[in-house]
C-alpha cells in the first residue's frame, strides 16, 4: 500500500504530495487525513496523508516508508481535505499551510534542533561539560552558552550530529483515578491481616466497600476519611487499589454571573426573517442570507433560534464573531441557551484549552462552536448552519498566509453541506450589500429595535468651532456638559477613542482640511523620514506643507492621541468620576477584558474609556451616553475603505447607548462634520450611506466595482526592495490582459516593518481569467530566483486593507 503525504515543509518544490510505502503492520490503521511521521531528506518531519493507493508511478525501490502514524482517527476530514485544495487556488498558499491552519496549534509539530555526541575523542572539556550525562542536548544550550563556534567545528569534524526532533505542542490533560480491585475476597482477606495500628488503611477499605463507586479522585478519597497520600500508596502496594489515568478537559475559567436565559416572543420582523432561514434549513438550501438589522434589533436572538433548530435536527452549527474574547456577553448568551453543547474558540484561550475545545468538536461531543475566525474550520461532519456576526469586520480576513476570508470559507462549506449561511450586520460591507442588492445573497432586514426603543439621538460636534472659541481640550463644551449631567444622574458613559491602524495623516485644526492626493481622492500618508506626504495608490509625493493649502492656517500637523492622555484629562475635568480604561495596555493579561466589562456592568465605574475594543457587543442597560472623541482618525487613512470603516464604527459605537429602557445620547466630535460618512452617522441610516459610497467607489474604480490584488515586495535593502517591486510590476503589466490595470510600484504606507522596506503594486480588474495562472508563474520566478536574494514577495487576492 502507498500513501500520498503532504509534508510539513513550506517550500516551493515541495508543494506537492510525496509517495511513501505503508509498512504491513500499519495497513489496517491508515486513513486519509491522519498525520504521520515520515523521513524527508535526512530529517524526520510530520505530514498529512491525502490519498491512499495500491501502486506508485515511481520506482518502488526508491520509495521510503512512513515511520509512524500519529492519529488513529483522522484529524482532517475528507471535506477539509477538499477545502484545503480549494484554498491553495483561492489564496495562492502552500497546501501544507492550508492544512495546518485548520488545526489547533496543539496538533502542529514544532521542530527542535538537537546536537548529538557521536565521538568523545578530541572534544574540549568545556564543551563536553555541556552534555552532562546526556547524549543529546538542544541547540539552544550552545546558543545560550555562547559556544556556537565550537559546535560548528565539531559538526564539521563529524564528532557531533545535528538531529531535528519533532515536539508535539499540546498535551492531553489527565487526572489519576483510584479504584478498588474487583476481587472482593482478596480485599477482605487483606483487611483481616492488616496490622492493628493501620487504622487509616482499614477505614478507607471499609469506606470503599460501602461506597462502591467505580472510581475516585485523590480529592474524593481525602474528603471521605482521614486518608492521606501515604495511606493510598500503602493500599496500592498491597494490591487493593489500582490507578488509572483518565483524560479530562481543561476548565475554562469564566467569571460568575447571576443572569439567566431569556426567551422572547419574536417581533414580526424577527419572525419573518427566521421563517425564511428555517425554510432554507428545511429544504437543505445553501442560501447565503444577509441579515441587515440595526443595532439592538435582535439579530442574536434570530441566530439562537436558527441554531436551536439545527441542533434539534441532529446537525451542528458554527457561530463566528469577530474576536470573541472581547464579547463575553455574547458567549454567555450561547452558554445559557445551549449549555455544554457549546465549544468556545478564541485567542484568549491557552494552547491546551483550545486543543480541548477542538477535541470536543472533533468527537461530536458538542453541537455548536462560538469562535473567532479560525473556528470556521471546526471539524463538524453534519453542518446545518453557519453564521458570521458583524460580517463586515476585517478580522475575518487572515493577513498572514493562508490569506483566507472566513466568509468565503463559510460559503464553500455551506455548498458542501447544503446548508444556509447567515451574514449579520448593522452595517454590512459594501461587497455583501451589493451582492444582496443583485440577488446573489438573500436580504433580510430588521428596521426596528427589538424592545422598540428609539435609536439614540446623535449630535455631531464641530471641533473647529471649539478651537475658534478658545477650547483646546479634547472635550467639546457640549460633550463635557452631557458627561456631567449623566454623572449626576448616576448613569453610565462610554467614551470612545478612535485609534484604528495608525493615525498618520496631516490635518488642519482650523478648517479640518486633510491633505489629499490630487489624482486619487485618498489622504496622503505622513512619512517622518524626510517629512514627506505620499500617495499609496499612485505614488505621488510632496513635502509636508507649512500652511494649510485651503485656509493658510499654520495649525496644520500630524494627528493622533492616546487613551492615557485622555484619562488624565478626564480626571482633571471630572474629578469624582470613576473611570475604567480598556485598551491594549490594560487588557494584556488573560481574562482582563472580561473583568473590565464585568466591573462596568456591575456599576463599579461611571465611565468606560476605550478604543475599538469597546465598539461592539457591549449591552448594558445603564449606558445612556456615548462620546466619540475623534471620529476623523479612521476617515483619513490612506485606504479606500476609510469612509466605510468610519461609518461602521460610528454606528456600532452609537448603538451602545440606550439599548434598554433609558434613552440614549451620542456625541461625535469631528473636524470634518461635512464628510458624508460623518453626516450619515447622524441618522445612522445605512442605505443612504451605501448609495453615496457606491458612487464614490464607482468613480474611483474601487471594489465592489473592481477587484483588487495586492502584491508586496520586501527586503532589508531599500534599493533591492524597490528594484524587485519594479520587476514584479513590469512582469505583471506585460503578462496580464491589457484591460487590467497594474498600478505601481509605490512604497507601502507602512514603509518599513522589522527593518524590511516594503514596496507594492496593485492590480485592478473587472475580469481577468488568467490572473491566478499568471500569479502562480510570478510566484514560481520568485521562489526559484528572487528568494535567493532575500526578497519576500506576498500576494493577497482580496486585501482588506492596502496599507
Ligand atoms: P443585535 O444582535 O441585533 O444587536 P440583540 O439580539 O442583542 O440585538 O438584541 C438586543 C436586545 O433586545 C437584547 O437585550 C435582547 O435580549 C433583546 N431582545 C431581542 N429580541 C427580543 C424580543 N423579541 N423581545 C424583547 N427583547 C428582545
Ligand atoms: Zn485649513
Ligand atoms: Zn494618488
Amino acid at each position: 500500500m502507498i500513501v500520498e503525504v503532504i509534508v510539513d515543509v513550506s517550500a516551493y518544490p515541495i508543494d506537492r504530495p510525496f509517495d511513501y510505502i505503508v509498512p504491513d503492520k500499519l495497513e489496517t490503521v491508515i486513513e486519509r487525513g491522519s498525520r504521520v511521521h515520515v523521513p524527508f531528506g535526512n530529517r524526520k518531519v510530520q505530514g498529512f496523508i491525502t490519498n491512499i493507493k495500491e501502486k506508485s508511478d515511481l520506482d518502488m525501490s526508491k520509495l521510503k516508508a512512513i515511520i509512524s502514524i500519529i492519529d488513529v482517527e483522522p484529524v482532517i476530514t475528507d471535506e477539509l481535505l477538499q477545502l484545503s485544495k480549494w484554498m491553495t487556488q483561492k489564496t495562492l498558499c502552500y497546501e501544507i499551510d492550508a492544512l495546518q491552519v485548520m488545526l489547533p496549534a496543539a496538533l502542529r509539530a514544532s521542530y527542535k534542533k538537537e546536537i548529538r555526541l557521536v565521538e568523545h575523542d578530541g572534544i574540549d572539556i568545556e564543551t563536553l561539560a555541556l552534555f552532562g550525562s546526556k547524549e543529546s542536548i538542544s541547540y539552544e544550550i550552545f546558543e545560550k552558552a555562547g559556544m556556537l563556534k565550537q559546535m560548528k567545528k565539531y559538526l564539521e569534524q563529524g564528532k557531533f550530529q545535528l538531529d531535528t526532533v519533532i515536539k508535539q505542542q499540546g498535551k492531553v490533560k489527565t487526572i489519576t483515578k483510584y479504584r478498588m480491585v474487583q476481587d472482593e475476597e482478596l480485599v477482605l482477606s487483606q483487611l483481616n491481616t492488616l496490622p492493628k495500628n493501620a487504622i487509616k488503611q482499614k477505614e478507607l477499605i471499609e469506606w470503599l466497600l460501602l461506597k462502591k463507586q467505580p472510581s475516585y479522585t485523590m480529592l474524593e478519597l481525602k474528603d471521605s476519611t482521614q486518608t492521606n497520600n501515604h495511606t493510598v500508596k500503602a493500599l496500592i502496594d498491597k494490591g487493593i487499589l489500582e490507578t488509572k489515568n483518565k483524560e479530562i478537559y481543561r476548565e475554562i475559567n469564566s467569571l460568575e454571573y447571576n443572569d439567566e436565559d431569556h426567551r422572547f416572543k419574536l417581533t414580526d420582523e424577527q419572525q419573518e426573517a427566521l421563517t425564511k432561514i428555517n425554510n432554507a434549513q428545511d429544504n437543505n438550501e445553501h442560501t447565503t442570507f444577509l441579515l441587515h438589522g440595526i443595532t439592538g434589533s435582535g439579530k442574536t436572538e434570530i441566530y439562537l433560534n436558527a441554531i436551536e433548530k439545527s441542533i434539534n435536527e441532529g446537525k451542528q452549527a458554527i457561530m463566528l464573531v469577530p474576536e470573541i474574547s472581547l464579547t463575553p456577553q455574547m458567549t454567555r448568551r450561547f452558554k445559557l441557551r445551549f449549555d455544554d453543547q457549546v465549544a468556545v474558540m478564541h485567542s484568549g484561550l491557552s494552547v491546551g484549552e483550545k486543543f480541548d475545545e477542538w477535541r470536543k468538536i472533533w468527537r461530536g461531543e458538542v453541537k455548536v462552536v462560538v469562535g473567532a475566525r479560525s473556528a470556521i474550520f471546526a471539524p463538524f461532519k453534519n453542518l446545518g448552519l453557519i453564521i458570521l456576526d458583524e460580517e463586515h469586520e476585517s478580522t475575518y480576513k487572515q493577513e498572514d498566509t493562508p490569506r483566507y476570508h472566513a466568509r468565503d470559507v463559510a460559503i464553500w462549506r455551506s455548498n458542501f453541506h447544503q446548508c444556509p449561511v447567515i451574514l449579520g450586520s448593522a452595517t454590512p460591507s459594501l461587497e455583501s450589500y451589493a451582492r444582496a442588492s443583485k440577488g446573489v445573497y438573500s436580504l433580510l432586514t430588521l428596521q426596528m429595535r427589538a424592545k422598540e426603543q428609539p435609536l439614540p439621538v446623535v449630535n455631531i460636534v464641530d471641533m473647529r468651532a471649539e478651537l475658534k472659541n478658545g477650547n483646546r481640550s479634547m472635550f467639546s463644551v457640549d460633550l463635557a456638559d452631557a458627561v456631567r449631567e449623566k454623572l449626576e444622574k448616576k448613569e453610565q458613559i462610554v467614551l470612545f477613542l478612535n485609534k484604528r491602524g495608525f493615525s498618520s495623516f496631516v490635518l488642519c485644526r482650523d478648517c479640518g482640511t486633510v491633505v489629499e492626493c490630487d489624482n486619487c481622492d485618498i489622504s496622503l500618508t505622513y512619512h517622518r523620514e524626510g517629512e514627506q506626504l505620499k500617495c499609496h495608490y499612485c505614488g505621488h509625493e510632496e513635502p509636508v506643507p507649512k500652511q494649510c493649502p485651503e485656509c493658510q492656517s499654520e495649525h496644520i500637523r500630524f494627528f493622533g492621541t492616546g487613551t492615557q492622555k485622555v484619562e488624565e484629562e478626564i480626571t482633571k475635568l471630572f474629578p469624582y468620576a470613576r473611570v475604567l480604561r480598556m485598551d491594549v495596555d490594560t487588557t494584556r493579561t488573560k481574562g482582563s477584558h472580561e473583568r473590565i466589562l464585568k466591573q462596568f456592568g456591575d456599576g463599579e465605574a461611571d465611565i468606560l474609556l476605550g478604543t475599538q475594543m469597546i465598539a461592539k457587543g457591549l449591552d448594558f442597560p445603564n449606558i445612556t451616553l456615548v462620546g466619540v472623541l475623534n471620529a476623523d482618525t479612521t476617515l483619513h487613512l490612506a485606504d479606500f475603505r476609510a469612509a466605510e470603516k468610519t461609518f461602521q464604527l460610528m454606528t456600532q459605537v452609537s448603538g451602545r447607548a440606550g439599548r434598554h429602557d433609558k434613552e440614549g445620547q451620542v456625541y461625535i466630535q469631528t473636524y470634518t462634520p461635512e464628510h458624508y460618512a460623518i453626516e450619515y452617522s447622524k441618522s445612522q441610516l445605512y442605505e443612504p450611506f451605501y448609495h453615496k459610497e457606491m458612487l464614490v467607489r464607482k468613480q474611483f474604480e474601487y471594489p465592489p466595482f473592481y477587484y483588487l490584488t495586492l502584491v508586496q515586495v520586501t527586503h532589508e535593502n531599500v534599493m533591492l526592495a524597490s528594484e524587485y517591486a519594479k520587476l514584479a510590476t513590469d512582469w505583471l503589466r506585460e503578462n496580464l490582459s491589457s484591460t487590467t490595470m497594474v498600478i505601481g510600484p509605490t512604497s507601502s504606507a507602512i514603509s518599513k516593518i522589522q527593518n524590511r522596506y516594503r514596496y507594492q503594486c496593485l492590480i485592478k480588474y473587472k475580469k481577468e481569467p488568467i490572473l491566478v495562472e499568471k500569479l502562480q508563474q510570478l510566484i514560481k520566478i520568485y521562489r526559484t530566483e528572487w528568494i535567493k536574494k532575500g526578497i519576500i514577495l506576498t500576494i493577497d487576492l482580496d486585501p482588506s486593507t492596502i496599507l
